[in-house]
């Protein structure tokens, strides 16, 4: 019997989110039990460099002394009050420095909380009821957003899992990423019925396809003029491809932000905000119901917390850029020289790679017709070279301020050693 065997008689599919399960790519996933800086170990011993960063909050490494420290401190003080403690106004007040658009903003635990109470937000705020998301982009699993593409542009969606009501599925249009001709439909035909779009403005959850400048431009002015609420879903952006996220970097403000992932340093944290005018219509000042048992929980914030305040560094994001290039650019060369081809792209400590010849990926069509076989051959060559990519040929990828030039080189070492068995 194996861990994932026995975990199998008792967790639902022998694991706690899909992913995991290693469906994409076949075998077995691996168990770990203890990770440090860019390092995982597994149960069995063997040692991982990890590319994964519990799918993008370590943004400082694995248990790095700072965050350890301040959660552990703070776990003496006490686990959860259900009521105000002043670290959970330290945090607020460190997200906005770090991000100005956000005035005002609510914790929660997750970044399907996050993205589903503002979607709810809007609506409320609006008074309207339709939504507009994009193919390929993920927000989590709440009912709205579990919603693709009908047959044919601006036709209405419908469900991607059952158990989303087909009513649902009526409020959601869902279009192109970077199609502007299809968004002046959108807007041309519905303009002020929308509520909100929301929007990953670096997708990570298609591989990693970034907005074109203009597409988000013209999708900033749409929305002021129609008075839609415009979310950007930077759960896995934020603070991750900039200290500022994607908004800093592309220079566009929503309304609306919603952060996960490295807002928590590794503990469950998310977070959604914007407009002051739009948050005072959340319970308790306004009519819009929203609320959590363990939100802005103590012991979260002390770790994301911590976390942030690294992120000021100087040359932080520089660096975690560098390595983060030299990364991905090193496995295009190498790719290159044995003949196979391979985009890559990257922002910040996030990256992407797809075995395609059509780059730049722009399109979410791009990434669906890659090859995909050539994705897994790739990733259990790496696994047995000591190197833990994304169980997924659609997920993106993550560098922490852990990693140094020798874990790249032995990243790089492998991944020659990988191509050349992949001709
Ligand atoms: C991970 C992710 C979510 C969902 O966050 P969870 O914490 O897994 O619920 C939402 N949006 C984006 C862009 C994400 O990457």
């Amino acid at each position: 019997m194996s861990l994932f065997d026995d975990a199998r008689e008792v967790i639902a599919g022998g694991v706690n989110s899909p992913v995991r399960a290693f469906a994409g790519v076949g075998g077995e996933p691996v168990f770990f039990k203890r990770a440090r800086g860019a390092w995982l170990e597994a149960e069995d011993g063997r040692r991982y460099i990890d590319y994964v960063g519990s799918w993008g909050p370590m943004i400082l490494g694995h248990t790095h002394p700072a965050v350890v420290e301040a959660v552990t401190e703070t776990t003496r003080q006490g686990m959860s009050f259900g009521a105000p403690c002043v670290l959970e106004t330290r945090m607020a007040e460190k997200i906005r420095a770090l991000m100005p658009s956000i005035e005002r903003l609510r914790m929660v635990s997750s970044g399907t909380e996050a993205t589903m109470s503002a979607i709810r937000l809007a609506r409320g705020h609006t008074g309207r009821d339709t939504i507009i998301k994009f193919e390929g982009c993920y927000h989590g699993h709440s009912d709205s957003l579990l919603i693709k593409a009908g047959s044919g542009a601006l036709t209405l969606g419908v469900p991607s899992s059952p158990g989303v009501p087909a009513a649902l599925a009526e409020h959601t249009v869902t279009l192109d990423y970077n199609d502007t001709e299809a968004l002046d439909a959108a807007f041309e035909s519905l303009g002020e019925r929308i509520a909100c779009v929301i929007i990953e403005p670096i997708a990570g959850n298609m591989n990693m396809v970034p907005a074109e400048p203009g597409f988000l431009t013209r999708l900033r002015e749409l929305c002021s003029r129609a008075g839609t609420v415009l979310i950007f879903d930077e759960v896995m952006t934020g603070f991750r491809v900039a200290k500022g996220g994607a908004q800093s970097l592309l220079g566009i403000e929503p309304d609306l932000t919603t952060l996960g992932k490295v807002i928590g340093g590794g503990m469950p944290a998310a977070a959604f905000g914007g407009k002051q005018t739009i948050m005072t219509s959340i319970a308790p000042d306004g009519p819009v119901y929203q609320a959590g048992t363990l939100s802005g929980n103590p012991v979260a914030m002390a770790a994301g917390l911590a976390t942030l305040e690294h992120l000021d560094r100087p040359g932080f994001y520089e660096s975690l850029d560098r390595l983060t290039g030299e990364f991905v650019s090193g496995l295009a060369e190498l790719a290159e020289a044995a003949g196979i081809p391979l985009a890559v792209e990257h922002a910040g400590g996030m990256f992407g790679f797809v075995f395609t010849e059509d780059a730049p990926i722009r399109r979410f069509e791009q990434v669906a017709a890659a090859d995909v076989e050539r994705f897994r051959a790739f990733f259990h060559g790496m696994l047995d070279e000591g190197i833990y990519l994304a169980p997924s040929a659609y997920e993106a990828g993550f560098v922490s301020a852990a990693h140094g030039d020798d874990e790249i080189a032995k990243t790089l070492d492998a991944a020659k050693r990988v191509f050349a068995k992949l001709r």
